[in-house]
């Protein structure tokens, strides 16, 4: 075995224990920058040796296994992660990627979105009535978790209005605002409970409570920023158009959210909200661009873990190393 191959399993091996760590045991031991650091190496390697491939690579999978202890929910829409760009180089490549497989010259309509730093969930809704709520787990199969998302004010349990589809799945994500998360880890502190590494780490932990009554004592919040399988109804064609309609029928939609002309009106938002971000209530770890026709969507398609019409402009780091070593980051 070379260098190269020996890299790519000890990488593969790394990467599975911090996924367990994060997203199984909702516990990190790592910054997010150290994990997305080897995750790009493990990337660069694997297209440099396109003979090492493997299904199972961390690089192709979606999130953690989910755990056992709650009822399993298939998705009937996988639900993906996003692709990552760190810099305007690589947005400019990522722009330049789908504007050539579309074939087009002018500038995209994008829908610009705060990457939420919290935890994907995906609610249905049968004639407007909250029915079923799961965790992303593994992409195909995740946590169900309906009685713990009840318990959370900002999710509505009957949709207001009227003309939803039969069948609508909204997709979201549940976090902890600032002001919560900072008042609840005091209190841990006080009386010896559990001090949560960052809002992320909080909010998936307080989701995943056996009992619902400790769910329902967490300050958990959601926002939707998008939809999944929608029977019996139609929605619109464009993605900034279905926040509107979601957020008539009650359904909480980031105030943040923008509808913004070409590669420009992206980067003009995300210097925005980054120079914004330490007054946001919420944690965020970058912005998310989307491209707002579903139709153009439909050609650009996916890739394994990711759509193709979508990528997260990840935000410079902010957690150092170091501060592994505070009790702050001990979970
Ligand atoms: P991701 O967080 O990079 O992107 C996908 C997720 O973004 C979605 O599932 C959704 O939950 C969220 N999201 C927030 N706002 C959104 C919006 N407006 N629209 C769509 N989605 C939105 O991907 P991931 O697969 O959940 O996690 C990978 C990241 O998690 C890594 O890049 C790393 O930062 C972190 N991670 C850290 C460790 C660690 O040990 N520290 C381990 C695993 C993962």
């Amino acid at each position: 075995m070379n260098d190269a191959h020996a890299r790519i399993l000890a990488l593969r091996d790394q990467l599975n224990l911090y996924n367990q760590q994060y997203y199984v045991a909702d516990a990190p031991t790592v910054p997010d920058a150290e994990y997305d650091r080897l995750m790009r190496e493990l990337v660069a390697l694997e297209q440099a040796h396109p003979d090492s491939f493997d299904p199972d690579s961390p690089s192709q999978k979606v999130g953690g296994e989910p755990l056992a202890a709650f009822p399993p929910v298939r998705h009937a829409l996988p639900m993906l992660s996003l692709d990552n760009v760190f810099s305007e180089e690589e947005f400019a490549a990522f722009e330049k990627r789908i504007m050539d497989r579309l074939g087009r010259e002018q500038p995209l309509t994008f829908c610009c979105e705060p990457k939420l730093d919290g935890l994907a969930v995906s609610l249905v809704y049968e004639q407007g009535r909250l029915v079923q709520a799961a965790t992303r787990g593994d992409g195909a199969t995740g946590e169900g978790i309906t009685e713990n998302v009840r318990t959370i004010k900002a999710v509505p349990l009957r949709l207001r209005g009227g003309g939803w589809p039969a069948r609508l799945e909204v997709r979201g994500e549940v976090y902890m605002p600032r002001a919560g998360f900072e008042a609840m880890n005091q209190q841990a502190r006080e009386t010896g409970g559990k001090v949560f590494a960052n809002p992320r780490n909080a909010a998936a932990g307080s989701l995943r409570q056996l009992d619902s009554r400790v769910t329902a004592r967490r300050p958990l919040a959601f926002y939707c920023y998008g939809v999944g399988l929608v029977e019996g109804g139609e929605l619109g064609e464009r993605h900034y158009d279905i926040l509107q309609t979601l957020e008539q029928w009650g359904l909480p939609v980031c105030p943040e959210v923008r509808r913004v002309s070409g590669g420009e009106g992206c980067l003009a938002y995300y210097h925005d909200i980054l120079a914004r971000r330490d007054r946001l209530p919420y944690e965020i770890d970058g912005v998310v661009y989307k491209v707002d026709d579903l139709a153009l969507r439909e050609q650009l398609g996916f890739v394994a873990r990711a759509p193709r019409w979508a990528t997260a402009h990840k935000f410079p780091a902010q957690e150092q190393l170091t501060r592994l070593l505070n009790v702050e980051f001990q979970v």
